[in-house]
């Protein structure tokens, strides 16, 4: 096989080997480049000589200033790289490069489940929501019996799923940042894909109360003598209402006000919905130094066609954009949307500082073997799922999204959290990686994306698209853009199914990872 190597800028002076098996030292490439050693592949090669501190291109920006003499065509290892200082904040240029709107793609639709909020699902399940921890175990223990004495009686609702955290009692409800629990599970609660309208099950005595969980409601207490006819209005069970006796009897309750929401869930059907009723999150975990040239760039590809469609595009991971920022003010819509970007930035610098930690501890021991020597590196390939239209809005973790277009949604990179958090508002998951991660959410349908064609083979009933083609050439950023899309709209409306719906991958414990 002809050596390959990848350099994304003409800036660049290193550039990745993307021969899968990696290339021997001795290995002569066309512009007369000679490998000094072996390198791996997705690992960095050296297109120049370098003097000890000089700065190491890639993406076109500075990833890292080496710290030894190092001539052509030697492997940039992590430990030879020193990190740069993060994009001050307070000298970010705000709106400078707004781009131009793109043009529209018209008509773009997908057949979902239109809710009373005005909102589309993309798949039709029972939602039974939690206001505290105690009830956890015994919502568990009703949902599994639900699934398999009720469910297989209503074949057109796609799952039962508990919202359960630990969250709800009485420690420390009003501390700094417990709003960010509270909305996540008031948003998640009434997820497009639960028609939007959850059932609540409560103990009675705790602190997060339906009512201030749901303070803007009306909401029906399932103690009421006979069963009234199901509005939009969500039920509440209490299991210490005096009227429930026994366990038999509160598993009883729970099973008998989901099969009245069954039986109007199972009598919706999908009709043909906008796509601007979509709204696509976009995250990546176990990246490689492929991950920015491949997957990510073909996604942010996907979320341009989205954005030109009229969906809404969530890009997340604070933590992964703090060191691209300086790349994203400048396309903020206006001053306002720059401004909140850096808070939410600023956030991050202070919570580290708080804790005497620094940024340096992203990357993980996968993202270093796959050929990402730092942070910096990491956050350059991240935020090519952005993809190149202007940002139009920024959200606070947990906060619901009401913009079009592409919007920064705050949050950790850790994947299950990021995931938990976008699902305030996101109903269809795009989900890139490198090193492989078989992650999957109850809620939303999540799409995988491989950085690399061998991830894709080897993993090839969990990856459901290869975006490692493009690597290698046999394939453009815009086919397998273009591709990921299609699939999305069929995973939208039902037609396809992801691998990881295949396996019912999820989180057992959404809730489990607010905080
Ligand atoms: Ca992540």
């Amino acid at each position: 096989m002809e050596p390959l190597s990848v350099k994304v800028h003409s800036r660049d002076n290193v550039a990745i080997i993307a021969n899968p098996e990696g290339l021997p030292a001795g290995t002569a490439f066309r512009d007369g480049l000679t490998l000094a050693e072996h390198i791996p592949q997705s690992h960095k090669v050296t297109l120049k000589d370098f003097d000890a501190g000089e700065p190491v291109i890639r993406y076109g920006q500075v990833i890292g200033y080496l710290n030894r003499r190092l001539p052509a065509g030697w492997w940039v290892r992590e430990e030879m790289l020193d990190l740069p200082a993060p994009p001050p904040l307070d000298e970010l240029p705000i709106a400078t490069a707004v781009p131009d709107p793109l043009p529209p793609l018209e008509g773009c639709t997908f057949e979902g489940y239109r809710n009373p909020d005005g909102s589309a699902g993309t798949k039709n399940i029972l939602g039974i929501t939690t206001t505290v921890q105690c009830v956890a175990p015994t919502v568990d223990y009703a949902v599994r019996r639900i699934q398999n004495e009720i469910l297989p009686r209503f074949p057109n609702v796609d799952d039962v799923v508990a919202i359960t955290h630990t969250y709800g009692c009485g420690v420390a409800i009003d501390a700094p940042g417990a709003a960010v629990p509270i909305r996540t599970l008031r948003h998640i609660s009434r997820h497009a894909n639960f028609s939007g309208v959850p059932l609540i099950v409560s103990l009675g005595c705790e602190k997060l109360q339906p009512e201030r969980l749901f303070p803007d409601q009306r909401l029906l207490s399932a103690s009421l003598p006979s069963l009234p006819v199901l509005e939009d209005a969500p039920y509440v069970i209490r299991l210490q209402d005096t009227e429930l006796r026994g366990f038999g009897s509160i598993v009883a309750a729970i099973m008998r006000y989901a099969e009245k929401r069954l039986e109007e869930l199972d009598r919706r059907r999908r009709a043909i919905c906008p796509a601007s009723d979509l709204v696509v999150g976009m995250q990546c975990g176990g990246s490689d130094a492929f991950s920015g040239v491949t997957c990510n760039p073909a996604v942010g590809y996907a979320a341009d066609l989205l954005v030109r469609a009229g969906a809404t595009v969530l890009f997340s991971e604070v933590t992964e954009v703090r060191d691209a920022v300086h790349l994203l003010t400048p396309r903020a819509i206006n001053e306002q949307v720059g401004r909140d970007l850096i808070r939410e930035m600023k956030w991050y610098d202070e919570y580290l500082a708080r804790g005497g930690a620094d940024r340096a501890a992203n990357t993980t021991p996968g993202n270093k073997r796959g050929g990402l020597a730092n942070i910096v590196e990491k956050a350059l390939g991240s935020v090519a799922k952005a993809g190149s239209s202007a940002l139009m809005a920024v959200a606070g973790h947990g906060e619901k999204v009401i913009a079009k277009g592409l919007v920064f949604a705050a949050t950790p990179a850790s994947d299950f959290i990021c995931g938990t958090q976008q699902l305030a508002s996101m109903n269809l998951h795009v989900f890139t990686t490198g090193e492989g991660s078989p992650y999957g959410l109850a809620l939303a349908p999540v799409v995988k994306v491989s950085s690399r064609t061998a991830l894709a083979e080897r993993w090839y009933d969990l990856i459901d698209i290869d975006a490692g083609r493009i690597a290698t050439g046999q394939a453009t950023i815009e086919d397998v853009g273009w591709e990921i899309f299609r699939f999305l709209m069929d995973v939208a409306s039902g037609r396809k199914k992801t691998w990881a719906d295949h396996w019912r991958l999820r989180h057992p414990d959404l809730g489990g990872s607010f905080l």
